[in-house]
């Protein structure tokens, strides 16, 4: 039996990873360590009822004594960090919790994976890996043309990806000061099934069923990069398997569109499942709202690094994905009222205001 410990795995991208790995490999055991914030949520994890091979631990992964104790009772062989503060909005108006988790919080991981890996038999000390789960967003913002690259500087620009890119620096130094074997993904936006409804895509499925507003943040011309959550699980499976340590691969999809471009599919999705003839076309619910302060106007990556040395690709184009997704959010209605447990209504955050 393989143990990972996954830190996060309640929440939307951890959460896809659990499930999907632990359904790929009936030799994995994964530990899973989550505070269990806003974001965090067990229903993702239901399937999971009963299995032994799932172990969740609800904790924060910047207290160090509970970390170290998994590390000796569960002798993990890989460290996959997910565990984060998410939400840019949420950033702006409080930094502080994004600091202490992700970068104070990811010491302490590091820490602890070191202090573990030094003491580590031989056998396990050659294979043992720590993966750390970042974003886009540390490279700043681009102009109309070119690419993010893995060696592109950093350059964040709201306190969320400044955190990130914190973190990303303290793993890099960790695995070129004391050597210990990290590898970093750093991924484009991500949709699909369990995402927390404050993120764009969820957020717009939920107002277009329900015939309300959808708030784009200013002209909704800013770009991004999106890519299906399971291609993202399946990049970090890849890059933890035969990635190099030390290095860091780009995750993306290929699939630059703008804010509005996004809205506009997912009306048409919500159209053709729950034609509303009385009402029309649901682009009629578009309205611009203030934009977001510092709002980054368009990320988008090349990952080339990955589909060249570790043979990933995406498995299915943004459209495919966001049919998906739709038809998941229509069924799953139960999952979405049971998430928004009276903490966030739908209401706007983020406009810096106190
Ligand atoms: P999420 O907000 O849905 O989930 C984060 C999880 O971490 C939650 O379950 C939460 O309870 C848990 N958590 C928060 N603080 C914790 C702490 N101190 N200790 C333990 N658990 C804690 O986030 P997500 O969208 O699934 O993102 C996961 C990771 O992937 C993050 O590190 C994020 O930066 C990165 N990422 C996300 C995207 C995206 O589009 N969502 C894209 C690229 C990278």
């Amino acid at each position: 039996m393989r143990t990972l410990l996954v830190t996060g795995g309640a929440g939307f991208i951890g959460g896809n990873f659990v499930l999907r790995s632990l359904a790929a490999d009936e030799h994995l055991r994964i530990v899973n360590l989550d505070l269990l914030t806003y974001a965090g949520n067990l229903d993702t994890l239901r399937p999971l009822a009963g299995d032994e091979r799932h172990v969740f631990v609800q904790g924060d992964i910047g207290d160090a004594a509970l970390v170290r104790e998994l590390f000796n009772r569960y002798r993990p062989a890989a460290v996959v960090n997910f565990a984060a503060e998410s939400h840019v909005d949420r950033s702006i108006d409080g930094p502080a919790a994004f600091v202490q988790t992700n970068v104070v919080g990811t010491l302490n991981l590091l820490q602890c994976a070191l202090d573990a890996w030094r003491t580590m038999a031989p056998e396990e000390h050659a294979v043992f890996r720590f993966l750390h789960v970042s974003t886009d967003e540390v490279y700043g913002s681009l102009g109309p043309t070119g690419l993010f690259t893995e060696t592109t500087p950093y350059a964040p620009n709201s306190p969320y990806s400044a955190s990130k890119a914190g973190s990303d620096h303290l793993v890099r130094a960790f695995h070129h000061t004391y050597g210990l074997p990290t590898l970093t993904t750093n991924c484009s936006n991500n949709y699909g099934p369990f995402q927390f409804p404050e993120k764009l895509i969820p957020l717009m499925i939920q107002n277009a069923l329900a015939l309300k507003p959808l708030p784009v943040y200013g002209d909704g011309q800013q770009v991004r990069d999106w890519l299906y959550v399971l291609d993202h699980v399946d990049a970090i499976n890849t890059v933890l398997e035969r990635g190099l340590p030390g290095e860091v691969y780009n995750v993306g999809g290929d699939s630059e569109r703008t804010n509005l471009q996004v809205v506009h599919a997912i009306c048409d999705a919500v159209d053709r499942r729950r034609p509303d003839e009385a009402f029309g076309s649901r682009r009629r619910l578009v309205e611009h709202v203030t934009d977001r302060p510092g709002h980054d106007r368009r990320y988008a990556i090349d990952c080339s690094k990955l589909m060249e040395t570790l043979n990933w690709k995406p498995s299915v184009d943004f459209e495919t994905g966001l049919e998906r997704t739709v038809d998941w959010y229509l069924e799953n209605p139960e999952w979405t009222r049971r998430v928004i447990d009276g903490s966030y209504q739908g209401e706007r955050l983020g406009l810096g205001e106190g």
